[in-house]
């Protein structure tokens, strides 16, 4: 049995006050068996939703968004594993694709940073993705192989203890336009696949999560398909109501 996440990505939204009252919205939830729920808020408000986290004894995750590959160092503006650790991070982001395409993220820079949030001992979420040029030029598969060579570059089965990979195809984050089942079913295929031919057979369990638009009326049938097993939610997780009815997906 694969383990099930729902995860939610705040992106650069809300302030510490705001933060604070959505996960506290959350945490006032009744928790769901055999699901991890992870949050991943704006760096300045993680330590505050970790502090809410603890608090209240719940199961929720954190994590950060980004972090920088070195342990340490003349890196203004950064963060590194050691620090998101020592604040109470579990998780955290690698490659996501406005990190690849605003902040010009290669999958090379990807792979020290997953290979960083790993040899720190937190759990990194790959991300990885087409973008609607590559998907038209029929070159999805390519794309998504090369972005998981240079995301696992160095590692084997026995390193990746608490590796997430998340599909999120590019066309489909913050558009509304949601791959539908099959397409994002063929793509988490692909890849877990593909992470058995770099990792060895240990990746046969690494969760693959879809992310691009999930909502409430279309997680059930994204969650139906046999390699999803979990999500990536962007702008419905910034909303309690709708997180909530996504983390609560008929089965
Ligand atoms: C994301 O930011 O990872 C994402 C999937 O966003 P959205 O759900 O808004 O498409």
């Amino acid at each position: 049995m694969r383990e099930v996440i729902i995860a939610g990505n705040w992106k650069m939204y809300k302030t510490r006050e705001e933060s604070e009252a959505l996960i506290r919205l959350l945490l006032s939830l009744p928790a769901r068996e055999g699901r991890s729920i992870v949050v991943f808020p704006a760096m300045p408000n993680v330590s505050a939703v970790v502090d809410a986290v603890r608090d209240a004894g719940s199961s929720i995750y954190v994590g950060a968004q980004n972090c920088h590959w070195e342990l340490e160092g003349a890196q203004t503006g950064e963060s590194s594993v050691l620090m998101l650790r020592a604040i109470g991070c579990q998780f955290v982001l690698c490659g996501h694709s406005e990190r690849r395409r605003y902040f010009g993220e290669s999958s090379y820079i990807v792979g020290k940073k997953v290979r960083a949030v790993l040899v720190g001992g937190l759990r990194p979420v790959l991300c990885v993705g087409e973008t609607l040029e590559e998907r038209q030029a029929c070159r999805k598969l390519d794309v998504l192989r090369s972005q998981l060579e240079g995301g696992l570059m160095g590692l084997d089965g026995e390193d990746t203890n608490g590796l997430v990979i998340a599909y999120e195809p590019v066309w489909a984050i913050g558009t509304g336009a949601t791959a539908s089942p099959g397409d994002a079913q063929e793509a988490a295929a692909f890849i877990r696949k593909t992470i058995v031919e770099i990792l060895g057979k240990e990746a046969e369990n690494i969760p693959v999560l879809y992310g691009g638009s999930v909502k409430p009326d279309n997680i059930s049938a994204l969650m139906a398909q046999p390699d999803i097993d979990g999500a990536l939610v962007g702008g419905a997780s910034l909303d309690a109501d709708s997180f909530a009815a996504i983390v609560d997906y008929q089965r």
